[in-house]
């Protein structure tokens, strides 16, 4: 189990991390996903003790990450976005030193071996140079060398980065399998990946959590009020400024535009307010052609940009 504790993190001026606080728990995958430059990778280095936080800490398995960083290395397998890989090295001796370096000898090291050859797919390159193979197999390579000493928790940064589809399906696999027994975290800034693979959905954006949930509770919390597409034949300019003269809409975006001059927009309400009665009553008023009106639930790709937009608005009016 992992416990975030209100994690701050500096670099010089730049604010990486800003009082994160979540728990990881054992047989469930929890996703760390935001933008580019969010933190995720900082608090990951965090966790595997590689970064020092400015104030807050970490528990892995009760054990801080501060106070005992040697106890919490032997803990967990981290695999880096990049992994650092000894070109010059076969896979297989590779594989051996890393584990040689986690007092893994003898009948102990090659049942590893064995082990992370057969699961994640390395028998094809085992007696290549890494310098030869590709970058779906340095991957797997590198998941491979977290996964040496058999660690209870695993934290991966961008593990699906340069893998083909089918790789992309293996690996997710694995993870899962993987998940049963141990504490998995993973980032990543692509948020289907979150949705294929995560229990657990934490999102950081500029250095904050903005949200910590099931799926369900991610997509629940941005179709708290009632939230409808609309599909019209208007104006942009016409229906932004209808809208941005109702007290009772939330949000809006335009989600596209489709043919014959119609604008889709997706608009949600301030909790308990009847938008839809009252989109009907302005659609009348301007005498819009309306295609499409219908109430939904937002999917988890508009739970994020709704939750980041909202971030946004939040941060500018706080300025
Ligand atoms: P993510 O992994 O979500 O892309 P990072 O943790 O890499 O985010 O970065 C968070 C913030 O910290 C960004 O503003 C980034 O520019 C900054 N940052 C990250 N690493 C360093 C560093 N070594 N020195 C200075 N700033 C850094």
């Amino acid at each position: 189990m992992i416990e975030v504790k209100n994690i701050c993190m500096r670099y010089g001026k730049t604010v990486a991390l800003d009082g994160v606080s979540f728990k990881a728990e054992k047989g469930k995958i929890l996703g760390l996903v935001g933008p580019n430059g969010a933190g995720k990778t900082t608090l990951m280095r965090i966790l595997t003790t590689f970064l020092y936080p400015a104030e807050g800490t970490a528990l892995i398995n009760g054990h801080d990450v501060t106070v005992d960083p040697l106890l919490v290395r032997g803990m967990i397998g981290y695999m880096t976005e990049s992994v650092p890989l000894y070109d010059d090295m076969l896979v297989d001796e590779y594989l051996t030193f890393i584990g040689n370096a986690r007092n893994f000898f003898d009948s102990k090291i090659r049942e590893r071996l064995a082990w992370v050859r057969e699961n994640c797919g390395l028998l094809p390159i085992w007696k290549h140079s890494i310098s030869e193979i590709s970058k779906g197999y340095r991957q797997r390579v590198g998941l491979a060398q977290a996964l040496i000493h058999d660690p209870q928790v695993l934290i991966l940064d961008e593990p699906m980065t340069g893998l083909d589809p089918l790789q992309i399906i293996s690996i997710r696999k694995l993870i899962r399998t993987l998940a049963k027994d141990k504490t998995v975290i993973f980032s990543t800034h692509i948020f289907q990946e979150v949705e294929a693979l995560a229990d657990r959905i934490v999102i950081l954006n500029d250095s904050r959590l903005i949200a910590d949930g099931t799926h369900k509770d991610i997509t629940d919390m941005a179709t708290k009020g009632e939230r409808i597409t609309l599909v019209v034949k208007a104006g942009e300019e016409d229906v932004k400024g209808a809208l941005e003269a109702e007290d009772i809409v939330d949000d809006y975006r335009l989600a596209g535009i489709e043919g014959g001059g119609y604008s889709k927009f997706i608009i949600s309400a301030e909790e308990g307010k009847p938008l839809s009665v009252r989109m009907n009553e302005i659609i009348e008023e301007k005498k819009w052609l309306i295609k499409e009106m219908r109430q939904e639930k937002a999917t988890l790709e508009e739970a994020f940009i709704w939750l980041l937009s909202k971030d946004k608005k939040k941060k500018r009016t706080a300025a």
